[in-house]
């Protein structure tokens, strides 16, 4: 038997791999993760004690050198529409959002990855307040077991509390890619939540090399930001684009599915609507163009207002129109309604909370100004 690592390890975001190489650094035998995958993602149980089919000399050696922690649920707020979304604290005291989107029989849950993002795009809140820092796998993986902790009636298994999990809350998940694929295997793994591969969603902005990455390591389905049919416009939205152009991201896309066995696999093509930016009839025969070779449904986005810049959401005609264009080309064209808007939990609204103002970055800071903060008191960086 081996001694125990100095600091405890957080088994929350273990992925199974590292859960088995945990268990097996302990002397024990692999099937042990198992059990404990099935204890903390399946049953919820946090307290090593409960985990009754473990022997007791085993109990009290993870009690030693092992912990159960999760962010924690610092505030709740139901929508009228019947989305909720957790304000949720992580390690250093920042906070990041968490949304449920219930829908007829799905419940798909919004996970952020990041405190913050790099990216900066142009229509984004989360872009507005910088980067701060990436989730640990546990905080990522975190918000799912929490929500379904929330959701699962007393004594039920908290495994079939959601039915899908995108990344499209705060962060772009793709540089973030370690903790991301720990997170998105234990989402998949049938010891734990067991979704399937085709309801768990990684968004990402096009980082290119990760793209390629993400399909060596795992296979979740892959969504991608896409808001502009040319460079000139995306360049302006996706400041990203100007790193990997839209012909190497969507190269990237076609590579992805070429690397999954199941051919029928789309990649989904978000596009966020702003009016007289790119919404006219000639962006949506542009865009029909270029994703002419690419197996994908359209997911359209109309604009989610927040008080940093002046896009505006365009008509619903407009917006129809915009569909319409895309549906006579052949797409399958859905628009994404407009959920939890009065609890600001709409897609790009999700803006969470900065402990400490110097942590904000100097762009925020120059964005923010003339909002009032006292100095002593944690800010909240609020999109609505
Ligand atoms: N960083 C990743 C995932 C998080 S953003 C990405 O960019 O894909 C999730 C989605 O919300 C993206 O498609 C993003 O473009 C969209 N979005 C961001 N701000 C928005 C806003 N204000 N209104 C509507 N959609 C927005
Ligand atoms: Fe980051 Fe995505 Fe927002 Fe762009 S849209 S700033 S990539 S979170």
């Amino acid at each position: 038997m081996s001694e125990c690592p100095e600091q405890k390890t957080n088994l929350l975001g273990l992925s199974p791999q590292a859960m088995r190489d945990f268990v097996t650094e302990l002397g024990e035998k692999p099937f042990r993760a198992q059990q404990l995958l099935k204890w903390i993602h399946q049953r919820g149980v946090e307290r090593f004690e409960d985990m009754t089919d473990l022997s007791k000399a085993l109990r009290a050696r993870l009690e030693h050198c092992a912990e159960i922690r999760a962010p924690e649920i610092v505030s709740e707020q139901a929508s009228a529409d019947g989305s909720y979304k957790w304000l949720v604290r992580v390690e250093g005291g920042s906070c990041v959002e968490t949304v449920l989107i219930p829908d007829g029989g799905r419940r798909t849950l919004c996970i952020s990855s990041q405190v913050g993002c790099a990216l900066d795009c142009s229509f984004c809140a989360t872009g507005k307040q910088g980067f701060q820092r990436d989730l640990s796998s546990a905080e990522i993986i975190g918000q799912v077991w929490l929500a379904s902790k929330a959701l699962a009636a007393d004594g039920e298994l908290i495994k079939t509390a959601l039915s899908n999990v995108v990344m499209m809350g705060m962060g772009e998940p793709l540089l973030n890619l370690d903790n991301t694929v720990s997170a998105v295997q234990l989402m998949m793994d049938d010891c734990c939540y067991g979704i399937s591969k085709r309801r768990v969603t990684v968004s990402t902005s096009g980082v290119v090399p990760a793209i390629d990455e993400l399909a060596r390591r795992s296979d979740p389905s892959l969504a991608l930001s896409l808001h502009a049919p040319t460079d000139a416009l995306r360049n302006q939205l996706v400041p990203l684009n100007k790193k990997y152009p839209l012909a190497e991201v969507l190269a990237a896309c076609q590579r992805y599915l070429a690397s999954m066995p199941d051919r029928k696999r789309r990649i989904t093509v978000e596009y966020t609507l702003i009016k007289d930016v790119n919404d006219s009839l000639e962006h949506a025969a542009q865009t029909a163009e270029l994703l002419r070779e690419l197996p994908c449904k359209i997911n359209l986005i109309p604009f989610n207002p927040f008080n940093l810049v002046d896009y505006q959401r365009p008509s619903n005609n407009g917006i129809n129109r915009f569909r319409q264009r895309l549906l006579e080309e052949g797409y399958t064209v859905t628009v994404r309604t407009t959920r939890g808007d009065d609890i600001a939990a709409a897609c790009g609204q999700l803006a969470g909370e900065v402990q400490d103002r110097t942590q904000r970055s100097a762009r925020y800071r120059r964005l923010a100004a003339g909002r009032p903060a006292s100095p002593d008191q944690p800010v909240i960086v609020r999109a609505s």
